[in-house]
């Protein structure tokens, strides 16, 4: 399978429209590849012959026969080599309209360009050796983000951070490597000869480094989607009321009837600049009502994929305490306590200090109280996230090849121990030392890089 970009020798020049399509006070069309400044002034006939690169032009753009003016814009120019993609690059900012933008887009077909394909300018970034892969993912990352610290993530890796720790894994791998072909060939002269223990302490190192790389992939993704929080509960405990109050908005339905929420309902909003979901999930009781029976089970499936799991108890219920300890007393169980409804206690709060703090929340939906606090804790809970000045993988990619790298250095690691041929050893070093080319795009998976380059939007 060929990628869609990877045509050889696919030498257009390439356009689009870089802004949202859609109506704005200006919008900016990208033109990019050998001919980008010709074709431009094809159209932009005030351009002068010899531009300087950086440098802004006003004047009016024409339809490619010259007979209608479209509109005023300012044209960027880039010079090959000192642009985005690499290549000759003009920026067409112009007033920001779906007919002016497509017109401006029609007449550079006229002057040769093609429109560019999804994540394709970047694309060019990379095969022009202006990126890598990490840093091409971290373009996607930086767009989409939908959090401040997912942004902050993404710009560090954009800055090629992540890039030189897997270029010091790498070294670190052929360090080795070439140590052990020393052994398996003793003419190497200029190479000593390592013991086995400094071979096995050296793996152990880049092992460790891994091992960091892989752990930072839950938080990595909590950035780049937020928190899932479940909301369970028997029914009519009040799970529907919380998630409205929590949303300020009628998003769930809330009736007196038991079972009445037979789905799971979501609602997002964000702490801190972080996405968190709300799922309200269908009431947890045996039912004979087939689509209940759907609901519960897809509410099974919210709190095993939460990050955060909210049982909601009735505080006015008699069971309530019992239920609590049976909760708490779960082997493994991460779930928090929402006790409802607090506002119908007529002979004040009931103790709480038997049970863990941060675990149990008295809430009312109806009063609001308790909400505050509930969402002080989730801000803690985001503050946790915080990148710090750690590494931190935000790609399913990367933890995949992370963890095939992993396994490559344990068995190696086992192979020295055990004094085994250096050639098996260096089998599974030259494995994991593929999988940084991987990730760094050094050597490609035409599919993985279709993958990746697809997820862009036109224009980037
Ligand atoms: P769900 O089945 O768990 O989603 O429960 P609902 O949100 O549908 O609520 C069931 C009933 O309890 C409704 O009549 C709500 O008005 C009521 N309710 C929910 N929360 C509170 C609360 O904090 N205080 C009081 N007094 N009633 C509540």
């Amino acid at each position: 399978m060929t990628t869609e970009f990877l045509k050889a020798g696919d030498e257009h020049t390439i356009c689009a429209l870089s802004t949202p399509p859609g109506t704005g006070g200006i919008a900016v069309l990208r033109v990019s590849g050998q001919d980008a400044y010709k074709n431009t002034r094809a159209l932009c006939g005030f351009l002068p012959a010899q531009p300087t690169s950086h440098r802004l032009y006003h004047g009016y753009l024409k339809t490619a026969d010259g007979h209608e003016t479209i509109d005023e814009v300012v044209i960027s120019y880039f010079a090959q080599g000192k642009s985005y993609t690499g290549e000759e690059t003009t920026e067409i900012s112009c007033h920001g309209g779906l007919v002016i933008t497509g017109r401006i887009l029609q007449q550079l077909s006229e002057t040769g360009c093609r429109l560019a394909n999804r994540g394709e300018f970047t694309y060019r970034a990379f095969m022009n050796g202006r990126i890598d892969l990490v840093q091409a993912e971290a373009v996607l990352g930086l767009i989409d983000g939908q959090s401040k610290q997912a942004t902050q993530v993404a710009f560090r890796q954009l800055q090629g951070e992540l890039s030189q720790e897997y270029a010091r894994i790498e070294d670190a791998l052929v360090w080795i490597l070439a140590h052990l072909e020393a052994s398996i060939d003793f003419s190497t002269e200029d190479i000593e000869v390592v013991s086995n223990p400094e071979l096995v302490t050296r793996s152990m190192a880049v092992m460790n480094i891994v091992s960091q790389l892989i752990s930072s992939y839950q938080k990595g993704r909590l950035l780049r989607e937020g928190l899932e929080v479940a909301l369970t509960g028997a029914p009519n405990v009040g799970k529907s009321s919380l998630l409205n109050a929590l949303l300020r908005e009628d998003r769930a339905i809330v009736t007196p009837i038991a079972g009445t929420t037979r789905d799971t309902v979501e609602g997002r909003i964000s702490i801190g600049g972080v996405p968190v979901t709300f799922v309200d999930t269908a009431g947890v009781r045996e039912t004979e009502d087939q689509i209940e029976k759907i609901g519960i089970e897809r509410s099974r499936m919210a709190v095993s994929r939460a990050d955060l799991a909210f049982q909601v108890l009735d505080v006015t219920s008699a069971d309530w305490e019992q239920q609590t300890v049976e909760i708490f007393a779960r082997p493994g169980s991460r779930d928090h306590v929402l006790l409802n409804k607090s506002d119908l206690l007529l002979n004040g709060d009931p103790d709480l200090s038997i049970f863990p703090r941060e675990r149990i929340f008295l809430v009312s939906a109806l009063s609001r109280r308790g909400l505050g606090d509930l969402e002080g804790f989730l801000t803690r809970e985001i503050e946790k996230l915080d990148s710090g000045s750690s590494l931190v993988v935000t790609q399913a990619r990367h933890l995949e090849v992370l963890n095939k790298i992993h396994s490559c250095l344990d068995r190696a690691i086992g192979l020295i121990r055990s004094n085994s041929s250096p050639e098996f050893i260096a089998f599974e070093l030259a494995d994991a030392v593929r999988g940084i080319h991987d990730l760094l795009g050094k050597e490609f998976d035409e599919q993985i890089i279709d993958r990746i380059f697809k997820e862009f939007c036109l224009g980037k």
